[in-house]
């Protein structure tokens, strides 16, 4: 199996972003499927008064603990300034904005920020969630929002925070999930007492989702939340300022290469960043080292993508030679075509549900993918299932998951990207996609006839089978490397930095000729 983080969120918002797209590629074979079963810890009810929290006083947290959203940032600073010195801009006439909607995937720090927000000001925080008002007993949600409004006017100037706001906000009449009267009430009594602030009241609304498309149109409405700040996932210089923030006050050894740990963390949000340094951490203590070193990083960095490693499971030689060779396989596609990523590790040591992995490490961030960057990305998954078939004549389950994902890119490239010579440059939706979150009945159907679906299935075929041929001619044409890649990983189970460059594209005989 192949890891790669395909967009997760569907469409973006305002512009199409392509850095939540495959940024981070990693084989993984697979040796069997699991999936995660979600906890399912059911949380004690309470009902009554409004839950957010009692506190006056304005949080600790400042801008300079958020780090990599310097954009966001500006735009919130006209926020405090508002809470600060509202009298400067209602002398001038202006309206003072009454809610800000904030838009991003778990984990950008929506949380985080809105806090910051409250904390630069100097202004307390009336934290609460969407999903708290929607319960069970009708007329409950609305209360507390009367509850939790007073209660900021009472500490005004103040910051109120709704987080989830889907939760309640949705478009009415979306028919997904219950409680739609509760729903309803909730929202309702929000918008009446926004509409009903007056010029003097300095009270902020932030809101966060990841789903503004689900939202009723009422709620951004002017006078409502009409200020969108949208945080996106950092890019690279992000995740390094993040990790910096994270690292402060640590023992961190004073040679980390920074940078490398920055593009090596691709796809990762703010909190992904926080908990990996918290992880490099415990896994120093457990150790009793007295500093943290890079060794930490890498193995918290293995434990995000794929787990923690498996030690006590038992791997034939039979299976551990052919996890060689599947590895070996997709490193060598991925080093031997100019449009792939740089191969950064490839080990065979077995994570959660993978029996190796080989990670590669993006050069710079991309904002677009061109086709023949997505025609080598394919032809690097297929590298297991042709080594495997080259090898051993015959393939295994271990591939599976390549194929999975392989087909997935495959799909959006023909549908999505306009990539296909045959089908030219349009979109099309399945009418399957979107179903899950749907938000309006409306959101996706068939755009097209079933002949054209057939194209499409051909087209994807097309893409896949190409892709595998590439792979196959790469690896027949470089027989001897990949068998000493694969007998090293035996020995060594995991090869990276510049043994693995020489290995991959040094010349046979042990030198660092790029190979042609
Ligand atoms: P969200 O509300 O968007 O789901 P949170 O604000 O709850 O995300 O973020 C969770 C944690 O992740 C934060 O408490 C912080 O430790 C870390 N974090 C997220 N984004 C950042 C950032 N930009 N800078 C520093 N830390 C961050
Ligand atoms: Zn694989
Ligand atoms: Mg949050």
């Amino acid at each position: 199996g192949i890891y790669v983080l395909v967009n997760s969120q569907g469409t973006s918002i305002g512009t199409i972003i392509f850095s939540l797209l495959p940024i981070l590629l990693i084989g993984g074979l697979l040796f069997f499927m699991m999936r995660r079963s979600q906890g399912g810890i059911n949380q004690a009810m309470m009902i009554g008064r409004s839950k957010a929290r009692e506190v006056t006083e304005s949080p600790e947290v400042r801008f300079d603990d958020v780090a990599g959203v310097d954009e966001a940032k500006q735009e919130l600073m006209e926020i405090v300034e508002f809470l600060q010195t509202p009298e400067k801009f209602t002398k001038l006439g202006a309206k003072i904005p009454k809610g800000v909607l904030m838009v991003g995937l778990p984990g950008t720090g929506k949380t985080l920020i809105s806090r910051a927000v409250a904390g630069e000001a100097g202004v307390p925080f009336f934290n609460t969630s969407g999903s708290e008002f929607v319960e069970m007993f009708v007329g409950v949600g609305a209360s507390r929002v009367r509850d939790l409004f007073n209660k900021a006017k009472e500490n005004a100037p103040s910051v109120i925070f709704i987080d989830e706001i889907d939760a309640i906000g949705r478009h009415r009449g979306s028919g997904v999930g219950g409680g739609h009267d509760e729903r309803e009430q909730t929202l309702n009594q929000i918008l009446v007492e926004m509409d009903g602030f007056d010029v003097n009241t300095n009270v902020i609304v932030i809101a966060a989702t990841n789903r503004p498309d689900v939202l009723d149109p009422a709620l951004i409405r002017p006078g409502r939340f009409d200020r969108q700040v949208v945080i996106d996932p950092p890019d690279v210089r992000g995740r390094e300022a993040i990790l910096n923030v994270h690292m402060e006050g640590k023992p961190i050894a004073a040679n980390l290469d920074m940078k490398t740990l920055a593009k090596e963390t691709a796809g990762f949000t703010g909190a992904d960043l926080a908990n990996l340094v918290n992880e490099a951490a415990i896994l120093a203590a457990r150790q009793s080292k007295t500093i943290i070193e890079y060794a930490e990083f890498e193995e918290a960095v293995d434990r995000v993508v794929a787990g923690p490693a498996r030690k006590s499971r038992k791997v034939s030689e039979r299976e551990k030679k052919l996890v060689a060779y599947h590895e070996a396989g997709h490193a060598l596609v991925a080093a031997q075509l100019p449009d792939a990523d740089p191969v950064h590790k490839v080990t065979i040591v077995a994570r959660g549900a993978t029996g190796g992995h080989t990670r590669m490490l993006p050069e710079e961030e991309r904002n677009l993918w061109s086709k023949g960057q997505f025609e080598a990305m394919l032809a690097v998954m297929m590298g297991g299932h042709a080594a495997e078939e080259i090898v051993f004549g015959d393939v295994t389950t271990g591939a599976s998951n390549d194929l999975e994902k392989a087909t997935d890119v495959a799909r959006k490239m023909v549908t999505e990207f306009g990539m296909s010579s045959e089908l030219g440059p349009r979109t099309f939706s399945s009418g399957q996609q979107g179903q899950v979150f749907m938000g309006g009945a409306l959101a996706q159907r068939q755009t097209h006839s079933d002949a054209i679906a057939h194209k499409i299935d051909t087209e994807i075929s097309s893409l896949l089978g190409s892709a595998r041929a590439k792979a196959q001619d790469v690896i027949e044409a470089n027989m001897d490397r990949l068998q000493r890649l694969a007998d090293k990983l035996i020995v060594q189970e995991t090869l990276q930095g510049t043994e693995l460059q020489d290995m991959l594209t040094g010349n046979i005989s042990g030198g660092t000729q790029p190979a042609v």
